[in-house]
């Protein structure tokens, strides 16, 4: 028989850290602190399996599973001395979710469970504290009813607000006992009105309802959205954890609260949390009061009264016991306790969320503090995070006007670092809908969304997705807010209480100060807490203040000198070579300061765009022959000429990998009346004749059409221009003192012909130029393998090319036949119907499109061993693809400037996790 059920706690802990695929985090570590001799409420998991199980009989509970449940709840009365449904000596639970990896908020939970009309009596009685035992029958009936029943907990709100209105009391505390009695009646009569039954008083069928309802909340559209968000599998589900009720609303010695062994949102070594005297936890995550702090270091200056101060001997158990446990599971962690009646316990124990920066600083510390070594380090590091280093920053003199002209509006909890703008959106349907109308725009254009709320709740979650920032009115640092948007990576202000957010008539306003819903833009500084009326600039990271524009000292920067760290331990480990894709002398040089070893993708295309070189790009491709077209590609000769001399500079001592013009010319041709028009004059012909030379090169299929290789191959004079420039260019900043390394690559080939064809012409030209200047240039010249043909026949390949670089854009587009271009309109259904794990052109489709890069490495290395091997195309800055590629054997990577780091770092973690 398949054991569904392990207990924890008490004198049957049947669970361990090591079982957390089973038991999920939660249930797992319940029993890891129980092991460890922490106080633990006792209680029971049902395993994730049977989320699986249950799914396939239709939502149904397996019978066996049942039986078990029923087996360990007579445990756990046994251990309690009090039985469910019991009127005398009741048992009170709390059902919660918790899968394998944390979803925190996303999944449904239902506290104080086995209370009704009897047990809610033997509670007030065996209290003695009636007021205690309706206020937690009223949570209850809520609680249930919006979770289990579907009875949307606002309907219950409405009745405790006009209980408020009606009695002139402010706060949930001031209500009596015989107050929450009355709503506890309203509240059933509520649940018949709308369901016809009355609520469930069977405690059994209480319990049953609410494990169903927490397998249940694993599909529910915000939990499918964070696993997707979160790459956690579908399949995983959750566990159902069952524990013993322990109280933190039984009065002033009780309370309930969250910790953080390090400070969340910066990393700082400072122990760090907020609590609730007299509540349940919902009421510290979901932000309905905000919290005061834990610490007498968190309450400075605020005139908050600190745990520590109010309690000291429970805050020193309680700091002993995250201390015990940050050193057991040498990690940050995230923990719920509750305190009853001056006694604690600890509910749940996690490695918590935090932000990239914080996620960067803890791992950094603990390397120093001996906790970890720099190997475990490394692999603690979320790679994509170290965007988050390199991302805008406000400029602090600006924000300083803006304070000085009365535009700084509130301060609230610096709950996510980083800066936003944007239009205001006071809904998630109003954040989407403003993000989505954006998406047409060229990103310049685009003014961003920033989602304001008085609170948000797991509902929010697409907004937040949408949004730029977040900033709400109510809420702590481990409001829901606070604790996604960290997870994202988005700023995020918290608890901004001056804030007058009027939904009616859509402003967001403190005092004079009024800004009105998608007409103006608000700017949230996440680092300092602060929001601003207004549109502020955002500002280079301290990383680039000190590596590309040099105006901060390494030493002044601990943001830096963490970054400078990561890269020299990682630099250390990796076997992958990290280029950069750069067409400007800027972009090369900012790579460079970032840590690229090259460049991997000089896109040659960019350089023809520019104003004074468009006409005679134009005057090419419209020329009426090939003695009109000669003449006309030799005037881009000078520019393209200073174009590589700048990069080349740039890039002194290092490979640059220029790519051979590739795309479709219609892109270079006027399509306007007045460019036809310049046109005309240019060519001495009429507009009608320009039109028609445009009309011409229409193409119906122009990724497929003529482009990459096949330009030079029509027109070889285009690609003898273009390598007479390089060789001229390499020569010319040799003679400066530069080493120009330049290798050559031709685009788009599909058979070994084509690239034969062009690269004679290339030598050609090579050999002509150095006739002219006495010289001996020479470069090696390979190409770039993006067309599945190109890949199966690699063998062939290699015998003319030095050197293939994956274009793993294109290899994508031709090897699942998506267009790049148009397959927006059906692959995010395609990720969202599993037909895909992930858009391909985001994360290389190890399986297919891999199996092209792999047979291609293969077949190339049999007939050229010493070939060199590397990928430019998107995929070359996303971790996941990076680890493939090492895995693969390929030399480098290429990627953009920004994303150097990232690779720099994921390519360090293949190695080491290679080693495991
Ligand atoms: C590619 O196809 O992967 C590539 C790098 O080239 P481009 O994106 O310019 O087509
Ligand atoms: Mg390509």
């Amino acid at each position: 028989m398949t054991k569904h059920v392990y207990t924890f706690g008490g004198d049957r802990n049947e669970g361990n850290a090591s079982m957390r695929n089973l038991l999920g985090g939660k249930g797992c570590n319940l029993a890891e602190m129980a092991g460890l001799g922490i106080p633990v409420p006792p209680g029971f998991t049902v395993t994730t399996d049977v989320c699986t199980l249950y799914n396939q009989a239709g939502k149904q509970l397996p019978a066996d599973v049942v039986e078990q449940i029923k087996e360990a709840l007579k445990w756990l009365e046994g251990n309690q001395g009090r039985t469910l449904g019991n009127a005398e000596k009741p048992l009170l639970l709390s059902v919660r979710s918790g899968a394998r990896d944390s979803m925190p908020g996303m999944m449904d939970t239902v506290l104080n469970l086995g209370l009704n009309d009897a047990t809610v009596e033997g509670l007030a009685k065996a209290s003695n504290n009636p007021r205690f035992a309706y206020d937690s029958y009223r949570r209850f009936i809520m609680m249930y009813s919006d979770v289990v029943l579907d009875v949307h907990k606002d309907h219950f709100e409405e009745k405790i607000e006009e209980l408020k209105h009606k009695t002139g009391k402010k706060l949930d505390t001031e209500i009596t006992a015989e107050e929450w009695k009355q709503l506890c009646g309203e509240f059933k009569a509520i649940v018949k009105a709308k369901l016809g039954r009355d609520f469930p008083q069977d405690p059994w069928e209480q319990l049953l309802g609410g494990i169903r309802a927490v397998f249940n909340s694993w599909d529910t559209e915000r939990a499918i959205i964070y696993r997707r968000m979160n790459k956690i599998p579908d399949e995983w589900g959750t566990a159902v954890n069952v524990q013993t009720m322990v109280f933190g609303n039984m009065g002033d010695d009780c309370g309930t609260g969250v910790a953080f062994t390090r400070d969340p949102g910066t990393g700082e070594p400072y122990f760090y949390g907020e609590y609730l005297i007299n509540a349940q936890g919902e009421d510290v995550v979901a932000g309905i009061r905000t919290p005061q702090p834990i610490t007498k270091y968190q309450a400075a200056d605020s005139g908050l009264k600190s745990l520590e101060e109010v309690m000291p001997d429970v805050y020193k158990e309680l700091y002993d016991t995250c201390q015990k446990l940050e050193k057991h599971f040498k990690n940050m962690q995230d923990l719920e306790f509750t305190i009853q009646q001056g006694r604690l316990y600890m509910l749940q124990t996690r490695n918590g969320k935090r932000t990239a920066l914080a996620g960067i600083r803890i791992a950094l510390d603990m390397v120093k503090e001996g906790m970890i070594d720099e190997q475990e380090g490394l692999k603690r590091l979320n790679a994509d995070d170290l965007t988050q280093l390199l991302a805008p920053i406000f400029d602090a003199k600006e924000k300083a006007a803006f304070k000085k002209a009365g535009k700084m509006m509130a301060k609230g909890l610096p709950a996510g670092p980083g800066a936003a703008v944007g239009l205001i959106a006071l809904s998630a349907e109003e954040a989407v809908a403003l993000a989505e109308k954006e998406e047409s725009l060229d990103p310049s254009k685009r003014k961003g969304v920033v989602l304001v709320r008085i609170e948000t709740s797991p509902e929010d979650l697409a907004g937040m997705v949408a949004a730029k920032g977040i900033l709400t009115a109510r809420g702590g640092m481990t409001s829901h807010a606070a604790v996604v948007a960290r997870g994202m990576g988005k700023p995020c202000v918290c608890g901004a209480s001056s804030l007058v957010i009027d939904v009616a008539k859509r402003t967001v306003s403190v005092g004079d100060i009024v800004l009105k819903a998608g007409e103006d833009f608000i700017s949230i500084d996440g680092s300092a807490g602060e929001i601003y009326a207004g549109k502020l600039s955002a500002f280079p990271s301290e990383v680039n203040q000190v590596l590309v524009e040099k105006t901060l000292k390494p030493e002044a920067s601990e943001t830096f000198q963490r970054f400078a760290q990561i890269m020299e331990w990682s630099n250390k480990y990796r076997a992958l070579k990290v280029r950069t894709n750069a067409d400007t002398p800027h972009d090369a040089a900012v790579a460079r300061a970032f840590g690229a070893q090259g460049i991997g993708l000089c896109r040659t295309e960019h350089m023809f765009f520019e104003d004074e070189r468009i006409p005679a790009v134009r005057e090419f491709i419209l020329a009426k022959d090939e003695e009109a077209r000669k003449a006309a590609v030799i005037k881009l000769l000078p520019y393209q000429r200073k174009d590589f001399e700048g990069i080349f500079t740039a890039m002194n001592g290092l490979p640059v990998t220029v790519r051979l013009l590739d795309p479709p010319l219609h892109e270079f041709v006027p399509h306007d009346e007045k460019g036809q028009a310049e046109m005309a004059k240019v060519l001495g012909v009429t507009i009608e004749e320009v039109k028609h030379r445009v009309e011409k090169l229409h193409e119906f299929n122009p990724m497929m059409g003529h482009r990459g290789c096949r330009l030079g191959i029509t027109y070889p004079e285009l690609i003898r221009m273009q390598m007479r420039a390089i060789a001229e260019a390499a020569i010319n900043v040799s003679k400066q003192g530069v080493k120009a390394m330049p290798e050559v690559m031709v685009p788009l080939i599909g058979t070994v012909k084509e690239l034969k064809f062009t690269k004679d012409q290339m030598l050609d030209e090579i050999a002509a130029v150095n006739k002219e200047n006495g010289t001996d240039f020479m470069c090696p010249i390979g190409t770039m393998i993006e067309i599945p043909r190109a890949a199966i026949t690699a063998d062939k390949v290699a015998e003319e090319a030095e050197f293939f670089s994956f274009g793993t854009n294109d290899l994508t587009q031709m090897g699942f036949g998506y267009s790049r271009d148009d397959s927006g309109s059906f692959l995010p259904e395609y990720v969202s119907k599993k037909i895909l794990e992930d858009d391909p052109f985001q994360s290389l489709d190890q399986e297919g499109i891999g199996e092209l890069v792999r047979i291609a490495c293969e077949k190339g290395r049999k007939t050229r061993p010493d070939i060199k091997l590397g990928v430019c195309g998107e995929h070359g800055g996303d971790p996941r693809s990076v680890k493939f590629f090492h895995r693969t054997g390929l030399a480098y990577v290429s990627c953009s400037p920004y994303r150097v780091p990232v690779a720099i770092l994921a390519a360090a973690q293949a190695v080491l996790e290679e080693k495991k």
